[in-house]
């Protein structure tokens, strides 16, 4: 895990501000933006002042006159100021030659640092209370926490009109053009863009809110959505699970369903009962009255609801009277004000037009056609069904729906966990015991030691009052967190294993930060590229121990393991993806048409790439994830990961040492992910590594 940086959140309003292929601009852009009310004089002035900025300056600024008073033309509203005022503000703030434009982008360049760093160090204070092992948590601390000192620089720029100051002398760009016309540029001129892109929206108070409180209500939804496991009966009245068992939806349903494989007796009958459960939710024949209620039995099979015949939890306000009327499609409708208050940002936001465009075009930076085409190659893979028979081999049986979660791909460890512990925790008693030996653990990845030293010099260990997290900077002034875990009987295996993840974050946010020509792309591309990076570390930990690397074969279960995992997600993306589709295709539809598509979806998703594989059609499992509901359009990111993190390892696998190649990636910033995988292995982002890996992984456990 990674805490976004204030940084991060300034460029991008993380809901919001999320992006479209040309042909998709063509279907969804408005032929008008009625929402925003642009000053009738604006366009007879902006000519104008083309004219007297061209006389002013030369032929040759032209071209960035006329962008720059498009730009703020767009944005710029009645109260923003009078035709005079308008005329004045572009008059006294356009850079009309090098000289003035460089001093302005160094300007803001510089501040643009001081701002996010600060709010970034205001943040991490605020929260130390709730992230740190330091006592009781206050309900002022609370609030601190959930304070967010930087929500309203964006309106604040706009105000003072720093926003159009930018917005007048630096361009806006479509993905198109960063991706067509990017790579000609120098990073100087990448600096420029992004420092464009963090004004390329402006949306008022009112969509955002509408925006937050569809993402709170469906969360909500989402939160409490627990199937009381002990109160699912079958024919005979069996109670399969145990008491007090709750499971929210669809996580720990499907983390139960994995767990299962291990229960040789009644692993089978529980995973079948899940599958059902699962089935009931996404076509909401579920009935109402048992969602995360201990009050009533039921057999999802024949849907029949009863009293509860035991007792083994309390929800407040929950029906004690039998009904199986079915969830009046309340997910479904959940889903519909995600979508409906993202389109109302559309208008807002001209260079990525409908919230699938501010998802691809901006957060991933990928088009939605190529990030499609990579899914697909994935789950239409030839390797699919070789692996399916590998699965069927090791359980026996042929394979059934719930199978996309198989997680039998698992090495036997060398060590028993609490040989690990013990290792773990006589090395590291305290968090200043695992400060003390970073340096350490970066020369056995690879770094020199004088950059080991200093890499390790700016990264700060807390004792974390969760599993940790790792906290970057916003500024080069201050220093990188690492907030571990440690028992008061020393650090545990599971603590470290999530200390070495944390650090690989940490080595990435300082590398990214610190060691870069521009503060402006700071970062890496996405968080994809930050989980990748953080994974190579991860997957060291043993040898950071001093323990045996893993032989070839657990390498192979490995990968095979994720290769599985992939597959699955990738389906569960693309019924996400095309759910957003039919929504914005279908602006009038109600949740029972909603419903419907989505069902539809899921098993045309399923018929095309899964059917095949498990010889069952019509199956709706794929519509079953949470984020679906409450995550506007999040899933595609997950397999998108894999792949990326794939092709990263593969890099440093090729290289044979971590330090130096890891430095080279980290160093080259935020710009487009295309570009940046190029520079670190030679090719665009893509499916190969990961199909590569999977193959050869088939061919070691084959052998
Ligand atoms: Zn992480």
């Amino acid at each position: 895990m990674r805490m976004r940086s204030i940084a991060l959140i300034l460029s991008i309003t993380a809901l919001t501000a999320v992006s479209l292929s040309a042909q998709e601009k063509k279907m969804n852009q408005p032929a008008s933006r009625p929402a925003v009310k642009t000053p009738a004089w604006i366009s007879a002035s902006s000519t104008k002042l083309e004219g007297a900025l061209v006389n002013k300056y030369g032929e040759g600024q032209r071209d960035r006159a006329r962008r720059g008073l498009r730009q703020v033309a767009e944005f710029w509203r009645a109260e923003d100021g009078d035709q005079a005022a308008f005329e004045e503000f572009v008059t006294t703030n356009f850079a009309g030659d090098q000289a003035a434009l460089d001093t302005m982008f160094n300007r803001f360049e510089n501040l643009l640092e001081k701002i996010s760093g600060h709010m970034q160090e205001i943040n991490r204070e605020f929260r130390t209370q709730l992230d740190l092992d330091l006592g009781p948590v206050q309900p002022y601390d609370e609030i601190f926490g959930g304070y967010d000192p930087s929500a309203h620089v964006t309106d604040d720029f706009f105000q003072n009109k720093l926003a159009f100051v930018v917005l007048l002398n630096f361009p806006m760009t479509t993905l198109e053009q960063r991706l067509n016309e990017g790579q000609n540029w120098t990073r100087r001129q990448w600096a420029e863009v992004r420092l464009a892109q963090r004004f390329s929206k402006r949306i008022p108070a009112s969509v955002n809110l509408e925006v937050a409180q569809a993402a709170s209500q469906s969360g909500q939804y989402i939160a409490e959505y627990n199937i009381w496991m002990h109160h699912l009966v079958n024919e005979k009245g069996d109670r399969l699970f145990p008491p007090k068992m709750r499971l929210l939806s669809h996580w720990n349903l499907r983390d139960e369903i994995k767990a299962n494989y291990a229960d040789v007796k009644n692993g089978l009958p529980k995973q079948r009962t899940i599958q059902q459960v699962m089935e009931r939710i996404v076509t909401q024949t579920i009935p109402a009255a048992v969602v995360n209620n201990p009050k009533l039995d039921w057999n999802p099979f024949t849907n029949d609801v009863k009293s509860a015949a035991v007792k083994d939890g309390e929800v407040p306000n929950k029906a004690e009277a039998a009904s199986n009327a079915p969830e009046p499609n309340t997910r479904y409708s959940m889903l519909w004000k995600t979508y409906a208050a993202s389109k109302k940002v559309d208008p807002y936001s001209p260079t990525a037009p409908t919230h699938i465009a501010r998802r691809f075009d901006e957060n991933r930076e990928i088009p939605e056609a190529r990030v499609k085409a990579m899914l697909e190659q994935v789950v239409s893979s030839p390797l699919i069904p070789q692996v399916a028979a590998l699965i069927e081999k090791r359980l026996g049986r042929p394979l059934e729906p719930f199978d996309i979660w198989y997680n039998g791909f698992r090495a036997k460890s060398k060590y028993s966990e609490a040989e690990l512990d013990r290792i773990v925790a006589e090395r590291y008693p305290t968090p200043e015991a695992y400060q003390k030996d970073i340096p350490n653990m970066l020369v056995k990845l690879g770094f020199p030691r004088d950059r080991a030293e200093k890499i390790a010099a700016n990264i700060a260990v807390d004792p974390a009052r969760g599993s940790g997290h790792a906290m970057g900077a916003g500024m080069r002034a201050a220093k990188a967190h690492l907030r571990t875990r440690v028992e008061k009987s020393g650090m545990n295996y599971k603590g470290f294993n999530i200390a070495v993840h944390e650090m690989g974050h940490n080595v990435e946010q300082t590398l990214s930060l610190n060691d870069i020509d521009h503060y402006l792309l700071n970062g890496v591309p996405n968080t994809a590229f930050t989980e990748a990076l953080a994974f190579v570390f991860q997957a060291q930990d043993l040898e950071l121990l001093g323990l045996a690397e893993p032989d070839p074969q657990s390498e192979a279960l490995r990968t095979l393991n994720d290769f599985w995992g992939t597959y699955e997600i990738a389906g569960v993306a693309l019924v996400d993806m095309a759910a957003w589709h039919w929504m914005y295709d279908h602006p009038n539809a109600t949740p029972e048409e909603l419903k419907q598509a989505i069902l539809q979806i899921s098993k045309d998703v399923w018929n095309k790439y899964y059917a095949p594989v498990f010889k069952k059609k019509d199956v709706v499992l794929l519509g079953v994830y949470s984020h679906m509901i409450d995550s506007f359009l999040y899933l595609p990111d997950y397999p998108i990961g894999h792949l990326i993190a794939h092709q990263i390892e593969e890099q440093v696998r090729k290289t044979g040492v971590i330090g130096p190649e890891f430095e080279r990636m980290a160093k080259f910033g935020s710009l487009a992910p295309d570009l940046w995988m190029k520079h670190a292995t030679g090719k665009p982002v893509s499916a190969d590594a990961m199909l590569e890996a999977a193959a050869r992984s088939l061919k070691q456990l084959q052998q």
